[in-house]
């Protein structure tokens, strides 16, 4: 190998930095996402990212469905750069357009950051996606946000924290009052106080000013009581708390934790330095040949999400890649591991805020949108060299379910193949009844919005109008050991079984405590939450 490639490639991976949020809908993930890219210079005026999207929604015919119900289908790829640093933040599409897509997304990130409403503490959703995290054992940042507003005490959400995600914690900062008498937080690093003036609507960088613990003025500065108490949690969280172990954070088994608020801008640059110290740069992944390190010269990468219909002018398709090893440069011939075939990534695109970008070079690290003629599925390897293939991305456990059926049968034909392309696609997983006479697919979903798509996509493009009956299930488990393994429980009660798209068994329950009740009845049984991906 050149020896400029390999600098080349050690200096990228040195410099970047790729993360994802995970949150419930309104902890704040839009504005903390505008202020960090205000951060990074990448916009001036924080909104922008919003006004953005109002403007696209104005001008453009770009998803009949997304203008309908004005929510964002895509995920896109933020890309900014701070103190020389390239730092890529993936998108996980929250509220209503929460589907499989969010769990895939953060298949790709190296590092999560977890944002909690002070108010609130941890949610549902940041729950689930927790759990997906836990599952690849990144490193996870928690920004508790909102101490402008009066929120929950921080040593109750650190416990709580702790006590449910059984994560150990440590406070990189900790505030100084909160709600209306939130005076800025304290950097436990460098035993300074960052004072904070609110700044109209919290549209520009907040002034911040820095003062010694040490400093006299210090009591004059804030009120008494907050400063008593200031001292007292410190010498509580020195005296009980554990040491920052870098270690810990990067199996994801210790989280740092920041406070401050993402509208008024309290904390958010003192998070993003700390982070850019404390993140998981870019690293090994595993595949078909072992580990394979970011520098090894040949380029690879996976498919962890596809975009249909992004302009449907064009009827194209886009996939996305994360670079997992190697430069990728445009126009390269890539190996592709699963049809065997060689083909040009032609027409490469770096998304920003959602417009369209071409790219020439991407590094490990980074996502690139491929323009996708039918020829990606969702956790593809490509690869130059030596032929390699990457672990795949899992099936994730469905929460919703339905029977989807096709009330006209001179359609069959396109139906079946529509639900067939869609599947593959991973727009929604599909199951079969084991009654053969119930030949209606039962579409999987993690989010509502999977089901629209599916309907929506299927009359547009394949004009099979269709009917979706609601099924009361909320749980899905995989049987280990298949077929034979469930035979020799003999019956079992209270579930429905039914098979994947890989004919493999599957237990439907109506919640969870059905699911827990069988486990009890049946110790023997094995059950699994998420399926691995044979595609
Ligand atoms: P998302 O759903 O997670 O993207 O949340 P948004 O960023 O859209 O924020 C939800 C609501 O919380 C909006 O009304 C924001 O203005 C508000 N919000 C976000 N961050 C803060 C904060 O730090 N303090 C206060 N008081 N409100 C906030």
């Amino acid at each position: 190998m050149s020896t400029e490639l390999q600098s080349e490639l050690v200096q990228a991976v040195e410099l970047r930095r790729n993360f994802a949020i995970i949150s419930h809908p309104d902890a704040g993930k839009t504005t903390l996402t505008e202020k960090l890219l205000l951060y990074g210079g990448a916009i001036h005026e924080a909104g922008a990212v919003k006004a953005r999207r109002a403007q696209r929604k104005a001008t453009s015919d770009w998803m009949a469905m997304e203008q309908q119900r004005g929510i964002s289908i895509t995920s896109t790829v933020l890309q900014f750069e701070y103190r020389h640093c390239q730092i890529n933040l993936l998108d996980t599409p929250g509220h209503q357009d929460f589907s499989e897509d969010t769990y895939r997304t953060l298949a790709a990130a190296d590092n999560a950051v977890m944002l909690i409403d002070a108010a609130k503490g941890l949610e549902p959703q940041t729950r689930k996606l927790f759990e997906v995290c836990k599952l690849r054992g990144i490193p996870i940042f928690t920004f508790i946000n909102k101490l402008d507003r009066p929120g929950r005490e921080p040593l109750e959400l650190l416990d709580e924290i702790e006590q449910e995600l059984g994560l150990q914690t440590y406070a990189v900062n900790w505030p100084i009052g909160m709600g209306d008498r939130f005076k800025g937080v304290f950097d436990r690093h460098k035993q300074q106080i960052h004072l904070f003036e609110r700044s109209a609507h919290g549209s520009r960088e907040a002034r911040d000013t820095i003062v010694e613990l040490t400093d006299p003025r210090i009591e004059d500065q804030l009120e008494q009581s907050l400063y008593y108490q200031l001292k007292n949690d410190l010498e509580l969280l020195d005296g009980v708390g554990p040491e920052l172990d870098l270690q810990l954070v990067h199996e994801g088994k210790m989280t740092p934790v920041f406070f401050g608020s993402a509208m008024t801008n309290f904390g958010v640059e003192l998070f993003l330095k700390y982070f850019l110290d404390y993140a998981l740069k870019p690293g090994s992944h595993y595949s078909s040949v072992g580990e394979v390190p970011p520098t090894y010269p040949e380029f690879s990468g996976f498919v962890f999400k596809l975009q249909a219909n992004m302009d449907p002018k064009h009827r194209d398709r886009v996939a996305f890649i994360r670079v997992c090893t190697g430069k990728f440069e445009k126009d390269m011939m890539v190996n592709h591991a699963r049809i065997g075939k060689i083909i040009r990534l032609s027409r490469p695109q770096k998304l920003f805020a959602q417009e369209r970008e071409s790219i020439d070079v991407a590094y490990p690290g980074d996502v690139i949108g491929l323009n996708n003629p039918g020829v990606f599925a969702i956790g593809d390897t490509i690869y130059t060299g030596q032929k390699l293939e990457y672990e795949g991305i899992p099936y994730f456990s469905p929460e919703l379910f339905a029977s989807l059926r096709n009330p006209n049968p001179s359609k069959s034909k396109q139906f079946q193949k529509g639900v067939a392309e869609l599947r593959e696609e991973g727009a929604v997983q599909i199951m079969y009844s084991t009654d053969e006479a119930k030949r209606d697919p039962i579409l999987a979903a993690v989010g509502q919005l999977q089901f629209e798509v599916v309907q929506f996509r299927l009359q547009n493009e394949y004009g099979v109008e269709t009917i979706l009956d609601l099924l009361p299930y909320s749980v899905a488990r995989w049987v280990e050991g298949g077929w034979e393994a469930l035979e020799k429980v003999g019956r079992i009660f209270n579930t429905t079984t039914v098979k994947d798209s890989m004919g493999r068994p599957v237990l439907l329950f109506r919640n969870e405590w059905n699911c827990q009740q069988l486990l009890g009845d049946h110790p023997e049984l094995k059950l699994s939450a998420i399926a691995p991906v044979f595609s």
